[in-house]
């Protein structure tokens, strides 16, 4: 069994003064073993949603309201094997049905986030190399309360309150932690990292933090990294330094990663898998040469169109006119979402939405009528259609 993680079906929703925003419409992928999985879409396409709707951090007005996410996870397949109110399969958990405070403790052993602004992962009046000693910390004291043993909220529950309680400006780290601190601000290539270590995160780059930050994240030793846009306010050298890294920690690892990026010359240097999302959906996923070199949905089409060189350190997706629709649920309906800006439209597309289980594999998959069938130019709307 190679599927670390198994999502299918994730929906999200934000309750809104103006309404329900569909922000994740029914979203299904794998994330296997020792893979880097892309995400892509544009703004507002509904990745970073995804990826905050797998580890339980979507906030108020906002609701993950239907869907499961299976992690791969004997202990705890075992913990609540008796539990009819919890999903098992095999060894895989649906983390949906567990109790909150089992999911909050798998960041960080389980899964861990990096974004694009490092400052936002730092305290600005504690050192780097002590808050990524207080992750460290909190990591080994959940490794050190194993959960068989214990009741199924008490263990975590201790977590929960170390890391809620910290006090600004006092230490809570001891000297064992330190020394894992320096030695993951070295292995992200921080050079001298005892030194470093005892720094303020303004003290740091741009670049140098992003790598402090990548640091803190595998303080737990996750299973899978969730990294967010994670190059995307740096420069093309430090860009591509901290990708080399990224790769180079998840085959040293065996780690998964899970890159979100809207920008796909990331996903081609980068991915082994691509889900491509649009309007909260994933309208194709599949390796990268079968999105890459044989797109079959009209977007994914479109973003691939006129790239100019794979090899050029930023392509950008290539903008298809029109905008990611507001994905208010009054104003969705049944249609394909990408119909407003598709060069391919038929009427067909406007009166119900395509399938997903389509394509020219079993793991090349698209969201599209014209998967089915091929594309007659006398089927196309007008293009006064709206
Ligand atoms: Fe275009 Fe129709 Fe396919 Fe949607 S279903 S992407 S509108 S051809
Ligand atoms: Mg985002």
């Amino acid at each position: 069994d190679t599927d670390l993680l198994r999502v299918r079906n994730l929906k999200t929703r934000f309750f809104t003064e103006e309404g329900q925003v569909n922000a994740v419409e029914g979203v299904s992928f794998d994330v296997r073993d020792n893979e880097i999985l892309g995400i892509v879409g544009e703004s507002g396409s509904g990745k970073s949603v995804t990826a905050l709707s797998v580890i339980d951090l979507i906030e108020s007005p906002g609701r993950v309201t239907d869907g499961e996410v299976w992690y791969r996870n004997p202990d705890l397949a075992a913990e609540f094997g008796d539990d009819p109110d919890v999903g098992i399969d095999g060894d895989h958990v649906d983390l949906r049905t567990v109790p909150k405070g089992v999911r909050r403790a798998l960041r960080g052993p389980a899964f861990s986030t990096i974004f694009q602004d490092p400052m936002s992962s730092f305290n600005p009046s504690i050192t780097v190399g002590e808050q990524i000693a207080e992750a460290v910390e909190v990591q080994r004291r959940a490794r050190s309360n194993p959960r068989s043993t214990r009741s199924r909220t008490q263990g975590y529950g201790l977590v929960n309150y170390i890391v809620d309680g910290l006090v600004p400006g006092r230490s809570y780290v001891d000297e064992e932690s330190m020394d894992r601190a320096i030695d993951l601000l070295s292995q992200v290539g921080i050079p001298d990292p005892a030194e470093r270590a005892e720094e303020y995160p303004h003290q740091f780059s741009g670049g140098m933090l992003q790598r402090a930050m990548i640091a803190q994240a595998l303080a737990g030793e996750p299973d899978l990294l969730i990294a967010d846009e994670p190059t995307t306010a740096l420069d093309v050298t430090i860009q591509a330094q901290i990708l080399e890294l990224l790769r180079e920690i998840q085959d040293d690892r065996g780690m998964s990663i899970v890159l979100i990026t809207h920008d796909l010359g990331v996903v081609a240097r980068m991915c082994d898998r691509v889900c491509v999302m649009y309007a909260g959906e994933v309208v194709e996923r599949g390796s990268l040469a079968d999105v890459f070199d044989n797109p079959t949905h009209p977007y994914t089409q479109g973003l691939l169109g006129s790239i100019p060189d794979l090899q050029d350190p930023r392509p950008r997706l290539q903008p298809i006119e029109g905008n990611v629709p507001g994905l208010l649920d009054s104003e969705m309906g049944d249609r394909c979402y990408f119909a407003d800006r598709c060069p391919k439209a038929m009427v067909d597309c406007l009166e119900k939405p395509p399938e997903f289980d389509v394509g020219d594999g079993p793991e090349h998959r698209t969201r599209c009528v014209l998967a089915e069938r091929n594309y007659d130019p006398a089927d196309a709307l007008s293009s006064d259609r709206f």
